[in-house]
């Protein structure tokens, strides 16, 4: 079976074509300045020269419709006919409370995801576009959305209720959800895997650290707590965004700089954080170098960044009364070998013990990078959302089919 999966944009549609039978990726690209003047192409197929190319792409029909004239191309393309291509699975950011899992798309599920445009108007609208250009080019072909929330729907009332009136979250749903939730899975999966021992006896701690940051407390594998919050803006210090910060700061920077409502939300998202603090640059390689000079505003970014992610790691430590393991992923976490020394440096009192050369390595599969008597477990897992969503999808898509169709695939992919 053939899984493609997407994750629209507003301006931007990503893809990756999946081959179940061995979960390779056959194909992955993007469409990137949907609407615009001059929207790219990038196409990269297996064992094919990469392309790029420049044309007119003015909504996301024809997005997905240039993304299948490439998949089909007779020389860049790797399949025959659209045909092969047996379910599209979509990412998607919200999920309130309505989803607590993946599932297949239905008019009944879309209605679901629109009521939801409030909670992400960023995100949500952008996905439903996806959704229904694939149905416009492949009308006969099922689609499963998977959700960035989702996982979190385990969280106890404790982790998700603010203290505030009650009121609002029953008129407006207004309480903690979380996100990253495909990622915190994935790797939270992988890493008991790895360790040999059922997620389900463990606690851990995952740390999603790239441009957006979260850190999840999984306890038996379930996600407890959260650092994200109705939105992305809570928890830790970001690249742009500022993370916890006390909520009276909003109507008094307000005030005091003659403020609108979303000059605030712009200043919080995308001008605090890394950027804010070092002045100059919202990339942790550009801090480290920069720290590496000598520069005195990227080394207190660093400072707080990484101070913030090791509190959350106390927190949820107390909140599950214990700790097993922790895992890092995302473009820090899996790549920042100072990131990761800082932030497990100040745990030794939780029986964390990295080890230095372990750390160090760079590479780019799943490891250890504690000493063997560590007490927790320290772990680097890259992350593979897109493999979780294709894996969903095929799942979703399985169960839809008659006994004899399903076990006909099993065999195919065991072979
Ligand atoms: P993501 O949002 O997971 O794609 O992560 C993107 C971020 O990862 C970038 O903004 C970089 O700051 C960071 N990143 C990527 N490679 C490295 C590296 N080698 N060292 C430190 N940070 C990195």
């Amino acid at each position: 079976m053939k899984v493609l999966v997407i994750n629209a944009g507003s301006s931007s549609l990503k893809y990756q074509l999946y081959n179940m039978n061995d979960e390779s990726v056959l194909a992955s690209g993007r469409v990137e300045r949907i609407g615009m003047d001059s929207s790219i192409v990038t196409h990269d197929a297996a064992g094919k020269p990469e392309v790029r190319s420049v044309s007119e792409i003015l909504d996301h029909v024809t997005a997905v419709k240039r993304v299948i004239e490439m998949l089909v191309h007779p020389e860049l393309g790797v399949l025959k006919r659209i045909d092969e291509i047996d379910a599209v699975g979509h990412r998607v950011v919200h999920g309130g409370e309505a989803f607590k899992e993946s599932v297949l798309v239905t008019p009944e599920v879309k209605l679901e995801i629109r009521k939801l445009f409030d909670l992400a108007p960023l995100h949500n609208p952008a996905h439903m576009m996806g959704i229904a250009a694939v149905e416009a080019n492949l009308p006969d072909v099922p689609q499963a959305v998977v959700f960035d929330t989702a996982f979190h729907q385990t969280m106890p009332e404790t982790s998700y209720l603010y203290a505030i009136p009650k009121v609002l979250y029953r008129r407006h749903k207004i309480r903690r959800y979380g996100f990253h939730g495909t990622s915190h899975q994935y790797v939270s999966d992988k890493a008991a895997r790895l360790l040999g021992q059922p997620l389900e006896s463990l606690k851990m701690i995952s740390a999603h650290i790239g441009n957006g940051a979260s850190v999840t407390a999984i306890l038996h594998g379930r996600s407890y707590d959260t650092s994200m919050g109705l939105t992305p803006l809570e928890g830790l210090m970001m690249g742009t965004r500022s993370g916890d910060l006390d909520p009276a700061i909003v109507p008094f920077a307000m005030a005091k700089e003659d403020l609108t409502m979303s000059e605030v939300s712009s200043m919080l998202n995308k001008h605090s954080g890394l950027m804010a603090i070092s002045g100059s640059t919202s990339d942790m390689r550009e801090i480290v170098e920069a720290m590496r000079e000598g520069d005195k505003n990227a080394k207190l970014a660093f400072d707080m960044y990484t101070y913030r992610i090791r509190k959350y790691i106390g927190a949820y430590a107390a909140a599950m009364n214990g700790l097993d393991v922790i895992v890092f992923t995302a473009g820090v976490g899996e790549n920042s070998v100072e990131l990761r020394e800082a932030v497990c440096s100040g745990l030794t009192f939780l029986g964390v013990e990295l080890d230095r050369e372990r750390n160090a390595e760079r590479r780019k599969d799943p490891r250890i990078i504690s000493t063997d008597n560590s007490r927790v477990r320290v772990l680097v897992v890259p992350t593979n959302e897109e493999l979780l969503i294709a894996r969903d999808t095929y799942r979703l898509v399985l169960q839809t089919k008659k006994p004899d169709d399903r076990s006909k695939e099993i065999i195919e992919k065991v072979e």
